[in-house]
């Protein structure tokens, strides 16, 4: 049986190492539009784009794995079109023959529009290695920078411009940082922190267009100031790269629609990571994270196999900003009722969400003991007296 991977990120990777290990010894190709080995991608906007990490630690697999494996990376390769009635991936290097497919697109960052300057150079995004190597040169000390978006990457590329020496401004168009994927209690510590290290974040400021002639010199905000740059990052969020799947006839729903087991509309192509949306806990939902991408793509890949597993996400995420880690275990949406916790150090605390009495997530910043005990509890199924959170001297004892 010949198995194609599309799409060479994280979930690839964890795909191909799982159908390997599982006892597929067939032929397995793995086809990417970037000229580098898969390879992880939260440190782009940390470590990477800090100049603490290099390539030979971000790449997910040396080389001599790869071949080991007997693993065909196709990289530096655009797919053009899924052929599904002759069962192959049509690239620009010829067409690629499989059995089974898989789609591991990702996602693809969202640029404001020509018309307000956001095809400028000096506007930067954060996805891709080429996108952290186009931008670093211009992270010199005394720079101005200016981010747009509050959500995780405007944060950690704020942070990281910040410890490089920039004069960094954060713009919000949202009434708050962090409005998609965490509480205002969440927002408010790590609001404090950014201020405490002195960048400036305006909230609820909306942007009326980029200025520059030849290069992005400042924006204009929609109340008519303007603010200089000299270069500028976008962090608006991101879009799932469904194009493909699209033009293929394959059903879209926020995302490639798979059913629980990963298995897209044609019964030979599966899916998993960013660009995928499957059912769980009676919604249908899409998960952009990496802890989601290895998850789903390994239990994908024992589908494939023929395990006929539902996929069940435990979510988790973090960041790293400053020298603070922001840990969250579940998903806050839906919540009712928030239980905010003191941490022991500076800007250290835990956020708990509840919705009707059952603990869903927990938001821990310097708080690793928090999160640790949040997780267990939510994994399990269990929760907590939000009563108890604030003032219990010992978390542990929420396990009892
Ligand atoms: P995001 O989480 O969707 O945040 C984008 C933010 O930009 C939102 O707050 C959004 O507000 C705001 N925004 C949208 N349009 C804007 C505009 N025109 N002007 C000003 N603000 C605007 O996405 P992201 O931060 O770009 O990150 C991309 C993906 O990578 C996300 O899935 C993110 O979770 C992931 N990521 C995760 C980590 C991590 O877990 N540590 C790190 C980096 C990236 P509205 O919600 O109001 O539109």
């Amino acid at each position: 049986m010949r198995i194609v991977i599309l799409g060479a990120g994280q979930a690839a990777a964890s795909m191909a190492a799982r159908l390997r290990t599982n006892g597929h010894d067939g032929p397995l190709t793995i086809i990417g539009a970037e000229p580098a080995a898969p390879y992880q991608r939260p440190p782009l906007s940390k470590a990477y784009l800090l100049g603490q990490m290099g390539l030979d630690r971000l790449v997910l697999r040396g080389e001599d794995w790869w071949q080991e494996q007997g693993i065909e990376l196709r990289l530096s390769c655009t797919a053009t079109a899924i052929d599904r009635s002759n069962r192959a991936v049509v690239t620009d290097a010829g067409p690629v023959p499989y059995d089974m497919l898989a789609l591991t697109l990702g996602a693809t960052p969202r640029r404001l529009p020509a018309k307000v300057g956001g095809d400028l150079p000096g506007v930067h995004v954060v996805r891709t290695l080429a996108d952290v190597d186009a931008m670093a040169p211009a992270m010199q000390p005394g720079r101005r920078l200016i981010v747009i978006g509050g959500g995780y990457i405007g944060l950690e590329a704020a942070a990281v411009a910040r410890k490089l020496g920039l004069e960094v401004t954060l713009i919000e168009a949202a009434p708050r940082i962090l409005g998609r994927v965490a509480a205002a209690e969440t927002a408010a510590l790590i609001r404090n922190l950014h201020r405490a290290h002195g960048v400036t974040i305006l909230e609820g400021t909306g942007i009326a267009r980029i200025t520059g002639d030849a290069c992005a010199d400042g924006v204009e905000l929609a109340d008519g100031r303007h603010l200089p740059a000299d270069l500028i990052v976008t962090g608006i969020g991101i879009e799932p790269e469904t194009a493909l799947a699209q033009a293929a006839g394959l059903t879209i729903d926020n995302g490639i629609a798979t059913d629980e087991t990963g298995r897209t509309s044609d019964p030979a192509i599966w899916s998993a990571g960013d660009c995928a949306s499957f059912p769980a806990n009676g919604q249908r939902m899409r998960l952009e994270s990496v802890g989601n991408a290895i998850d789903m793509a390994e239990a994908v890949a024992d589908n494939m196999l023929g395990a006929d597993r539902a996929y069940l996400p435990k979510p988790w995420f973090w960041s790293d900003q400053f020298d603070a880690k922001l840990q969250i275990a579940g998903l806050g949406t839906g919540h009712d009722r928030i239980v905010t916790r003191p941490g022991d150090g500076e800007h250290g605390g835990s956020v708990w969400y509840f919705r009707d009495g059952q603990l869903i997530a927990v938001d821990a910043l310097n708080d690793a003991r928090a999160y640790m005990i949040g997780k267990r509890l939510i994994e399990a199924g269990r929760s907590a007296d939000p009563d108890l959170i604030p003032t219990i001297p010992d978390l542990k004892a929420l396990m009892k």
